[in-house]
Protein backbone atom coordinates (compact mmCIF):
# COMPACT_ATOMS: atom_id res chain seq x y z
CA UNK A 1 0.00 0.00 0.00
CA UNK A 2 1.10 3.82 -0.20
CA UNK A 3 3.63 5.09 2.34
CA UNK A 4 2.82 7.63 4.93
CA UNK A 5 5.82 8.16 7.56
CA UNK A 6 4.87 7.59 11.26
CA UNK A 7 4.57 11.26 12.86
CA UNK A 8 6.35 10.95 15.27
CA UNK A 9 9.44 10.33 13.53
CA UNK A 10 11.68 12.68 15.18
CA UNK A 11 10.83 12.05 18.47
CA UNK A 12 12.31 8.67 19.05
CA UNK A 13 15.93 9.21 17.24
CA UNK A 14 18.09 11.83 18.63
CA UNK A 15 20.11 13.77 15.98
CA UNK A 16 22.86 16.36 15.86
CA UNK A 17 24.56 18.83 13.57
CA UNK A 18 27.48 17.35 11.82
CA UNK A 19 30.76 19.37 12.92
CA UNK A 20 29.65 23.43 12.63
CA UNK A 21 27.52 22.88 9.45
CA UNK A 22 23.66 23.00 9.59
CA UNK A 23 23.66 19.66 8.13
CA UNK A 24 22.08 17.56 11.21
CA UNK A 25 22.50 13.87 11.17
CA UNK A 26 20.75 11.20 12.94
CA UNK A 27 22.65 9.26 15.63
CA UNK A 28 22.11 6.10 13.97
CA UNK A 29 22.19 6.03 9.92
CA UNK A 30 21.67 3.49 7.43
CA UNK A 31 24.18 2.57 4.55
CA UNK A 32 23.29 0.47 1.92
CA UNK A 33 26.38 -1.12 0.63
CA UNK A 34 25.68 -5.20 1.12
CA UNK A 35 21.88 -5.73 1.59
CA UNK A 36 20.72 -3.58 -1.21
CA UNK A 37 22.20 -5.17 -4.19
CA UNK A 38 19.89 -7.17 -7.07
CA UNK A 39 20.90 -10.18 -5.33
CA UNK A 40 18.53 -9.36 -2.37
CA UNK A 41 15.02 -9.36 -2.00
CA UNK A 42 12.97 -6.04 -3.04
CA UNK A 43 10.19 -6.40 -0.48
CA UNK A 44 12.58 -6.88 2.45
CA UNK A 45 14.83 -3.82 1.31
CA UNK A 46 11.53 -1.68 1.19
CA UNK A 47 10.35 -2.74 4.58
CA UNK A 48 14.18 -1.82 6.38
CA UNK A 49 14.18 1.51 4.45
CA UNK A 50 10.75 2.52 5.42
CA UNK A 51 11.03 1.37 8.65
CA UNK A 52 14.29 3.50 9.73
CA UNK A 53 12.37 6.37 8.35
CA UNK A 54 9.59 5.84 10.70
CA UNK A 55 12.15 5.10 13.32
CA UNK A 56 13.57 8.69 12.92
CA UNK A 57 16.80 7.69 10.56
CA UNK A 58 16.44 10.20 7.50
CA UNK A 59 20.07 9.49 6.54
CA UNK A 60 21.18 7.09 3.93
CA UNK A 61 24.18 6.62 2.40
CA UNK A 62 25.35 5.01 -0.49
CA UNK A 63 28.28 4.87 -3.25
CA UNK A 64 28.61 4.43 -6.98
CA UNK A 65 29.60 0.91 -6.60
CA UNK A 66 27.23 0.05 -3.99
CA UNK A 67 25.59 -3.53 -5.04
CA UNK A 68 26.56 -6.24 -6.41
CA UNK A 69 26.67 -5.22 -9.52
CA UNK A 70 28.08 -1.86 -9.01
CA UNK A 71 25.25 1.02 -9.10
CA UNK A 72 22.34 -1.68 -8.35
CA UNK A 73 21.69 -0.24 -4.52
CA UNK A 74 21.44 3.53 -5.87
CA UNK A 75 18.61 2.24 -8.31
CA UNK A 76 17.05 -0.05 -5.65
CA UNK A 77 17.33 3.27 -3.51
CA UNK A 78 16.12 5.39 -6.12
CA UNK A 79 13.03 3.16 -6.98
CA UNK A 80 12.16 3.35 -3.30
CA UNK A 81 12.35 7.14 -3.73
CA UNK A 82 9.81 6.91 -5.90
CA UNK A 83 7.30 4.60 -4.60
CA UNK A 84 7.39 5.64 -0.89
CA UNK A 85 9.73 8.35 0.13
CA UNK A 86 8.90 11.25 -2.48
CA UNK A 87 6.85 13.49 -0.70
CA UNK A 88 10.06 13.29 2.50
CA UNK A 89 12.82 14.06 -0.40
CA UNK A 90 13.46 17.02 1.48
CA UNK A 91 13.72 15.96 4.98
CA UNK A 92 16.04 12.54 3.66
CA UNK A 93 19.78 13.38 3.84
CA UNK A 94 20.90 11.29 0.78
CA UNK A 95 24.68 10.57 0.12
CA UNK A 96 26.79 9.06 -2.00
CA UNK A 97 30.51 8.86 -3.03
CA UNK A 98 33.48 7.88 -5.71
CA UNK A 99 36.92 6.70 -5.51
CA UNK A 100 36.96 2.74 -5.35
CA UNK A 101 36.45 0.72 -8.49
CA UNK A 102 33.82 1.28 -10.54
CA UNK A 103 34.47 -0.47 -14.19
CA UNK A 104 37.55 -0.34 -16.41
CA UNK A 105 40.39 2.37 -17.17
CA UNK A 106 41.65 4.73 -15.19
CA UNK A 107 38.65 7.13 -14.85
CA UNK A 108 36.34 4.93 -13.18
CA UNK A 109 38.53 4.85 -10.13
CA UNK A 110 40.64 7.42 -7.88
CA UNK A 111 40.33 10.88 -7.68
CA UNK A 112 40.20 12.51 -11.01
CA UNK A 113 37.97 15.36 -11.86
CA UNK A 114 37.08 13.60 -14.89
CA UNK A 115 35.81 10.42 -12.35
CA UNK A 116 34.26 12.28 -9.68
CA UNK A 117 32.09 14.42 -11.99
CA UNK A 118 31.07 11.75 -14.08
CA UNK A 119 30.23 9.39 -11.83
CA UNK A 120 28.38 12.26 -9.64
CA UNK A 121 25.89 12.56 -12.71
CA UNK A 122 25.28 8.91 -13.20
CA UNK A 123 24.77 8.14 -9.31
CA UNK A 124 21.94 11.01 -10.24
CA UNK A 125 20.63 8.92 -12.70
CA UNK A 126 20.70 6.04 -10.87
CA UNK A 127 18.69 7.42 -7.71
CA UNK A 128 16.03 9.77 -10.04
CA UNK A 129 17.41 13.16 -7.95
CA UNK A 130 18.88 16.00 -9.46
CA UNK A 131 20.98 16.57 -6.05
CA UNK A 132 22.38 14.35 -3.35
CA UNK A 133 22.95 15.74 0.15
CA UNK A 134 26.46 14.63 0.54
CA UNK A 135 29.05 13.91 -2.22
CA UNK A 136 31.97 12.34 -0.90
CA UNK A 137 35.60 11.16 -1.95
CA UNK A 138 35.38 8.28 -1.42
CA UNK A 139 39.64 7.53 -0.49
CA UNK A 140 42.27 9.12 -0.84
CA UNK A 141 44.13 8.79 -4.40
CA UNK A 142 48.22 9.77 -4.13
CA UNK A 143 48.31 9.75 -7.90
CA UNK A 144 45.64 12.51 -8.40
CA UNK A 145 46.95 16.36 -6.71
CA UNK A 146 44.45 16.54 -3.45
CA UNK A 147 43.57 20.49 -5.31
CA UNK A 148 41.81 18.99 -8.78
CA UNK A 149 39.85 16.42 -6.01
CA UNK A 150 38.77 19.14 -3.83
CA UNK A 151 38.05 21.34 -6.68
CA UNK A 152 36.01 18.77 -8.55
CA UNK A 153 34.18 18.25 -4.53
CA UNK A 154 33.50 22.08 -4.78
CA UNK A 155 32.50 22.00 -8.44
CA UNK A 156 30.06 19.57 -7.70
CA UNK A 157 28.78 22.12 -5.02
CA UNK A 158 28.80 24.98 -6.87
CA UNK A 159 26.80 23.48 -9.69
CA UNK A 160 23.89 22.12 -7.72
CA UNK A 161 24.52 18.69 -7.62
CA UNK A 162 25.52 18.19 -3.78
CA UNK A 163 25.06 20.25 -1.09
CA UNK A 164 27.63 19.57 0.86
CA UNK A 165 30.82 18.21 0.27
CA UNK A 166 32.84 15.48 2.26
CA UNK A 167 35.51 13.27 2.52
CA UNK A 168 36.27 9.09 3.48
CA UNK A 169 39.10 7.64 4.67
CA UNK A 170 41.97 10.43 4.39
CA UNK A 171 44.48 10.19 7.30
CA UNK A 172 44.75 13.03 9.94
CA UNK A 173 47.59 15.17 7.51
CA UNK A 174 45.87 14.50 4.81
CA UNK A 175 42.22 15.71 6.21
CA UNK A 176 43.78 19.02 7.60
CA UNK A 177 45.19 19.59 4.05
CA UNK A 178 41.70 19.05 2.79
CA UNK A 179 39.65 21.29 4.84
CA UNK A 180 42.29 24.22 4.37
CA UNK A 181 42.04 24.04 0.86
CA UNK A 182 37.86 23.28 0.32
CA UNK A 183 38.22 26.41 2.87
CA UNK A 184 39.58 28.81 0.77
CA UNK A 185 37.46 27.19 -2.51
CA UNK A 186 34.45 28.62 0.10
CA UNK A 187 33.03 25.22 0.05
CA UNK A 188 34.15 23.96 3.47
CA UNK A 189 33.94 20.26 3.99
CA UNK A 190 30.81 18.89 6.42
CA UNK A 191 31.55 15.56 7.23
CA UNK A 192 34.40 12.48 7.23
CA UNK A 193 33.26 9.03 7.11
CA UNK A 194 35.83 6.77 8.55
CA UNK A 195 35.59 3.14 9.76
CA UNK A 196 35.43 2.76 13.32
CA UNK A 197 34.51 0.07 16.28
CA UNK A 198 35.76 -1.52 19.44
CA UNK A 199 38.20 -3.19 17.45
CA UNK A 200 39.26 -0.84 14.86
CA UNK A 201 40.52 2.63 16.63
CA UNK A 202 42.82 3.67 13.54
CA UNK A 203 40.85 7.38 14.21
CA UNK A 204 42.07 7.73 17.78
CA UNK A 205 45.89 8.10 16.34
CA UNK A 206 44.60 12.00 15.73
CA UNK A 207 41.55 12.12 13.31
CA UNK A 208 39.05 12.05 15.55
CA UNK A 209 40.93 15.78 17.00
CA UNK A 210 41.91 16.75 13.21
CA UNK A 211 37.86 16.66 12.45
CA UNK A 212 37.04 18.22 15.48
CA UNK A 213 39.82 20.85 14.86
CA UNK A 214 38.68 21.79 11.11
CA UNK A 215 34.77 21.78 12.21
CA UNK A 216 33.65 18.68 10.33
CA UNK A 217 31.35 16.05 11.53
CA UNK A 218 32.16 12.44 11.90
CA UNK A 219 30.20 9.14 10.37
CA UNK A 220 31.49 6.30 11.93
CA UNK A 221 31.58 3.01 9.22
CA UNK A 222 30.86 -0.44 9.75
CA UNK A 223 30.80 0.19 13.96
CA UNK A 224 29.72 -3.84 14.03
CA UNK A 225 32.72 -4.76 12.26
CA UNK A 226 30.76 -5.71 9.74
CA UNK A 227 28.51 -8.29 11.58
CA UNK A 228 31.46 -9.34 14.08
CA UNK A 229 30.48 -7.37 17.21
CA UNK A 230 27.17 -8.76 17.44
CA UNK A 231 25.44 -11.65 18.09
CA UNK A 232 25.27 -13.35 14.45
CA UNK A 233 28.71 -15.82 14.95
CA UNK A 234 29.04 -16.06 18.55
CA UNK A 235 27.40 -18.92 18.52
CA UNK A 236 30.41 -20.25 16.33
CA UNK A 237 28.46 -21.05 13.32
CA UNK A 238 28.21 -19.24 10.24
CA UNK A 239 24.68 -18.78 9.26
CA UNK A 240 24.20 -18.99 5.43
CA UNK A 241 22.44 -15.99 4.96
CA UNK A 242 24.99 -13.89 6.57
CA UNK A 243 27.79 -11.64 5.44
CA UNK A 244 30.27 -14.13 6.01
CA UNK A 245 28.37 -17.31 4.72
CA UNK A 246 27.68 -15.52 1.53
CA UNK A 247 31.30 -14.79 1.21
CA UNK A 248 31.09 -11.25 -0.03
CA UNK A 249 34.32 -9.79 -0.97
CA UNK A 250 34.85 -7.34 1.46
CA UNK A 251 34.77 -10.37 4.42
CA UNK A 252 38.06 -12.01 4.90
CA UNK A 253 37.87 -14.98 6.51
CA UNK A 254 40.74 -14.22 9.48
CA UNK A 255 37.50 -11.77 10.75
CA UNK A 256 36.12 -14.85 12.54
CA UNK A 257 38.85 -16.65 13.39
CA UNK A 258 39.15 -18.45 16.90
CA UNK A 259 40.93 -15.12 18.67
CA UNK A 260 38.25 -12.70 17.08
CA UNK A 261 35.60 -14.81 18.43
CA UNK A 262 37.53 -14.95 21.55
CA UNK A 263 37.31 -11.26 21.96
CA UNK A 264 33.56 -10.76 21.02
CA UNK A 265 32.52 -13.22 23.25
CA UNK A 266 34.04 -11.61 26.26
CA UNK A 267 33.00 -8.03 25.02
CA UNK A 268 29.39 -9.87 24.93
CA UNK A 269 29.72 -11.08 28.49
CA UNK A 270 30.46 -7.42 29.32
CA UNK A 271 27.24 -6.22 26.99
CA UNK A 272 25.11 -8.78 29.06
CA UNK A 273 26.32 -7.08 32.24
CA UNK A 274 24.68 -3.82 31.21
CA UNK A 275 21.47 -5.14 29.93
CA UNK A 276 22.30 -4.84 25.86
CA UNK A 277 23.45 -7.21 23.30
CA UNK A 278 26.97 -7.22 21.42
CA UNK A 279 25.76 -4.83 18.29
CA UNK A 280 23.85 -2.61 21.03
CA UNK A 281 26.87 -1.78 23.32
CA UNK A 282 29.50 -1.61 19.58
CA UNK A 283 27.12 1.28 18.73
CA UNK A 284 27.05 2.75 21.98
CA UNK A 285 30.46 2.50 22.65
CA UNK A 286 31.01 4.25 19.26
CA UNK A 287 28.36 7.28 20.45
CA UNK A 288 29.86 7.40 23.81
CA UNK A 289 30.67 11.33 24.99
CA UNK A 290 33.75 12.02 23.77
CA UNK A 291 34.29 16.08 23.90
CA UNK A 292 34.60 18.14 20.87
CA UNK A 293 35.74 14.45 19.77
CA UNK A 294 32.03 12.75 20.19
CA UNK A 295 31.29 10.68 16.55
CA UNK A 296 28.29 12.55 14.72
CA UNK A 297 26.98 9.42 13.86
CA UNK A 298 27.52 5.67 13.99
CA UNK A 299 26.50 4.15 10.06
CA UNK A 300 25.15 0.44 9.93
CA UNK A 301 23.98 -1.62 7.57
CA UNK A 302 21.12 -4.08 8.49
CA UNK A 303 20.29 -7.37 6.37
CA UNK A 304 16.22 -7.12 8.31
CA UNK A 305 14.14 -4.80 10.07
CA UNK A 306 14.88 -6.36 13.60
CA UNK A 307 18.46 -6.05 13.52
CA UNK A 308 17.47 -2.36 12.83
CA UNK A 309 15.24 -2.08 15.48
CA UNK A 310 17.69 -3.75 18.23
CA UNK A 311 20.45 -1.54 17.01
CA UNK A 312 18.43 1.69 17.71
CA UNK A 313 17.35 0.32 20.91
CA UNK A 314 21.66 1.00 21.81
CA UNK A 315 20.64 4.83 21.67
CA UNK A 316 18.55 4.40 25.03
CA UNK A 317 21.25 2.64 26.42
CA UNK A 318 23.59 4.43 29.99
CA UNK A 319 27.06 5.98 29.68
CA UNK A 320 29.63 3.98 29.95
CA UNK A 321 31.81 3.68 33.51
CA UNK A 322 35.73 4.61 33.38
CA UNK A 323 35.95 0.49 34.77
CA UNK A 324 33.56 -0.56 31.97
CA UNK A 325 35.68 1.40 28.84
CA UNK A 326 38.82 -0.14 30.78
CA UNK A 327 37.35 -4.02 30.17
CA UNK A 328 36.20 -3.26 26.86
CA UNK A 329 39.83 -1.98 25.96
CA UNK A 330 41.21 -4.92 27.49
CA UNK A 331 39.43 -7.19 24.91
CA UNK A 332 39.19 -5.12 21.96
CA UNK A 333 42.70 -3.58 22.19
CA UNK A 334 45.94 -6.03 20.70
P1 LIG B 1 28.19 -2.78 10.24
O1 LIG B 1 29.49 -2.91 10.92
O2 LIG B 1 27.06 -2.12 10.93
O3 LIG B 1 27.74 -4.25 9.78
C1 LIG B 1 26.42 -4.48 9.35
C2 LIG B 1 26.11 -5.97 9.36
O4 LIG B 1 26.12 -6.45 10.69
C3 LIG B 1 24.71 -6.26 8.85
O5 LIG B 1 24.66 -6.35 7.45
C4 LIG B 1 24.39 -7.57 9.53
O6 LIG B 1 25.05 -8.63 8.88
C5 LIG B 1 25.08 -7.40 10.87
N1 LIG B 1 24.15 -6.89 11.89
C6 LIG B 1 23.73 -5.61 12.05
N2 LIG B 1 22.93 -5.50 13.12
C7 LIG B 1 22.83 -6.74 13.65
C8 LIG B 1 22.15 -7.26 14.77
N3 LIG B 1 21.42 -6.48 15.56
N4 LIG B 1 22.28 -8.59 15.03
C9 LIG B 1 23.03 -9.39 14.23
N5 LIG B 1 23.70 -8.94 13.15
C10 LIG B 1 23.60 -7.63 12.87
O7 LIG B 1 28.35 -1.92 8.96
P2 LIG B 1 28.67 -2.22 7.39
O8 LIG B 1 29.97 -2.86 7.26
O9 LIG B 1 27.48 -2.83 6.77
O10 LIG B 1 28.81 -0.72 6.89
C11 LIG B 1 27.75 0.20 7.13
C12 LIG B 1 27.76 1.26 6.10
O11 LIG B 1 28.95 2.03 6.18
C13 LIG B 1 27.74 0.77 4.66
O12 LIG B 1 26.44 0.40 4.23
C14 LIG B 1 28.25 1.98 3.94
O13 LIG B 1 27.21 2.93 3.80
C15 LIG B 1 29.31 2.50 4.90
N6 LIG B 1 30.65 2.04 4.55
C16 LIG B 1 31.51 2.95 4.03
C17 LIG B 1 32.77 2.61 3.62
C18 LIG B 1 33.67 3.66 3.09
O14 LIG B 1 34.72 3.34 2.53
N7 LIG B 1 33.35 4.91 3.25
C19 LIG B 1 33.24 1.20 3.69
C20 LIG B 1 32.28 0.31 4.32
C21 LIG B 1 31.04 0.74 4.73
P3 LIG B 1 24.28 -9.67 7.93
O15 LIG B 1 24.14 -8.96 6.63
O16 LIG B 1 25.23 -10.80 7.90
O17 LIG B 1 22.96 -9.98 8.57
Amino acid sequence: GTYVASEDRYETTEYRRSGDSGLHLPRLSLGLWQNFGADRDQENQRRILRRAFDLGVFHFDLANNYGPPPGAAEENLGRALAEDFAPYRDELVITTKAGWVMGPGPHQRGGSRKYLLSSLDRSLARMGLDHVDVFYSHRPDPDTPLEETMGALHHAVVSGRALYAGISSYGPAATREAARIMRELGTPLTVHQPSYSMLNRWVEGGLLEAAADEGMGVVAFSPLAQGVLTPRYLGGEVPPDSRAGVGRPSWRDNMLSEEVLERARALDAIASERGQTLAQMAISWVLRDQGPRTVTTALIGASSVEQLEQNLAALDSPGFSDEELRRIDEWAVD
